[in-house]
């Protein structure tokens, strides 16, 4: 409610016909906790010492040097506050670690640098436009720090008195006299205060503390000692003697939101309810413009901060050339996070054009991308990946297995490696052993098909396959 905008604006523009009823967008972005809850879990941070050299294996981090120390650097302009509008690509083979470098970014970001993270293909949703899905990503990732100061009265109570008015409507009305350090005062009660007294049971000799601000009043028992606990609440907490004699305290109070929720608490009659079930609609423009002119004025009476956070985009070639073209201008805007992009693509098909271009992402935009190669990892680094997947999972290896399993990541892919890791550790567990085995490893190899096995079968029984189309192309993942 506090970063709502005044009322009067709000109507002017906000009719009831204009709130829509649209579902749930299956494209709402990610945020960091949920990115990180997946088959990234080991990854800690970028495992970079204090001069940001790469450390071999930390943090569950492993290998992939340049592409760390680079991430690095970027890592330090992002906490400086220096790359907003500016954007990185991750570029490199299926599985060499893209997702896991965005993961260690946003790991070592600290909880108040918002990270937003989604998928190229899941901007397209029938329920918002493209260019909203990625307004609304965008606005995800930029938080703003807001500061209010409120003072604290603290007191011992002398008397109480609450009234119930003859008018019948329930309403309570009431006064509280509370006697500081040096003199009694009387404070009309609202509500708010009388709701706060009668929870907190105040009875006269409490000591308690008056919220000016917000009107609420809280008990601290009977002696002035437990108000060091505001300090325990990481409240910065100044005393202050006033001219009265009144023993009063002031709290600076720092919230952070990003720029999508004051949208959503401006756009929609439900409030911050949609928030919660993420079904926010598109966002006006103009509630946008009010909203950046409000937090503009906000910034220049110093009573916000902008904190541009990450938007990560996975599978970048999957936008089209009509995202390109939002993004390239969204990144011009004061406005703008660090745009994070990732893509396993070579020269490939630029979506919605006949053109082909370097992964896939027009010319104007890959001029001016910082751009982060991945290469392949070595077998030691094969193993010592598997290594912690395996630690992290819970499944114990023996040597031979691991070796087994390093070479099936070598040969294959390190991602069907690390499927087999869970899948051999529940065979091992059927059979009542408590180590994987080789023959584990076998067992599961023969049931579920790499990349390369899967092709050739699909070769050998194409004929038994409905709508099979073996004249078509390849698809270029080179
Ligand atoms: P794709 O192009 O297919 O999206 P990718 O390059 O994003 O692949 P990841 O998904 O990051 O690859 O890597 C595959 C798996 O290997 C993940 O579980 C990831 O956490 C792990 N992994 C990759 N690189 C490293 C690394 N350097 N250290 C530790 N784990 C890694």
């Amino acid at each position: 409610p506090f970063c709502q905008l005044d009322e009067r604006k709000k109507k002017k523009t906000m009719k009831s016909d204009d709130v829509d009823m649209y579902k749930s967008p299956s494209s709402t972005p990610r945020t960091r906790d949920e990115f990180l809850q997946c088959a990234h879990s080991h990854i800690r941070g970028l495992g970079l010492d204090d001069a940001l050299e790469p450390r071999q294996v930390s943090q569950g981090m492993v290998g992939q040097l340049a592409s760390r120390r680079a991430a690095g650097l970027i890592l330090e302009m992002i906490k400086d506050g220096q790359i907003a509008g500016r954007a990185v690509l991750i570029a490199g083979q299926p599985g060499t670690g893209k997702t896991a470098i965005a993961m260690g970014i946003a790991q070592s970001l600290g909880p108040d640098t918002p990270f937003t993270a989604l998928a190229g293909s899941e901007i397209f949703s029938l329920e918002m436009s493209k260019t909203e899905a990625l307004s609304q990503a965008f606005r995800k990732a930029i938080g703003v720090r807001i500061k209010e100061e409120t003072e604290i009265i603290e007191g011992e109570v002398v008397e109480i008195q609450i009234d119930r008015p003859a008018t019948g409507t329930g309403a309570k009305v009431g006064k509280l006299t509370l006697k500081t350090t040096e003199m009694e005062t009387i404070y009309d009660l609202g509500t708010k205060m009388i709701e706060s007294l009668s929870k907190e049971r105040v009875q006269a000799g409490d000591v308690i503390t008056i919220d000016k601000a917000t009107g609420k009043i809280s008990k601290l028992g009977r002696s002035f000692t437990r108000a060091r606990d505001y300090d325990a609440m990481g409240a910065q907490t100044q005393f202050v003697q006033c001219p009265e004699g009144e023993l009063q305290k002031r709290k600076e109070v720092v919230h952070t939101v990003s720029l999508h929720e004051i949208d959503v608490i401006n756009s929609r009659t439900q409030g911050f309810l949609a928030l919660f079930s993420g079904d926010t609609g598109e966002i006006k423009s103009e509630v946008r413009e009010q909203i950046n002119a409000k937090v503009s004025e906000w910034r220049e009476e110093g009573k916000a901060e902008i904190i541009p956070g990450v938007l990560f985009i996975d599978e970048v070639h999957m936008l089209d050339i009509e995202c390109f073209s939002f993004l390239n201008r969204a990144l011009e805007s004061d406005l703008s996070p660090v745009l994070i992009m990732a893509t396993n693509r070579g020269i490939t098909r630029i979506r919605g054009t006949n053109y082909q271009s370097p992964h896939g992402i027009p010319i104007d935009m890959l001029d001016r991308l910082l751009i982060i190669a991945t290469s392949p990892y070595t077998e030691k680094e094969t193993r010592q990946i598997l290594k912690i997947r395996c630690e992290e999972e819970d499944v114990e290896l023996s040597e031979e297995a691991h070796t087994v399993l390093t070479r099936i990541g070598q040969e294959t892919s390190l991602r069907y490696a690390i499927q087999l890791i869970s899948t051999a550790g529940l065979v091992c567990r059927k059979r009542r052993g408590t180590e994987v085995q080789v023959e584990d490893i076998k067992r599961v190899y023969s049931l579920f098909l790499d990349e390369s096995r899967s092709s050739q079968y699909m070769k050998e029984y194409q004929d038994s396959f409905l709508f099979n189309e073996t004249q078509s192309s390849q698809m270029d993942t080179s």
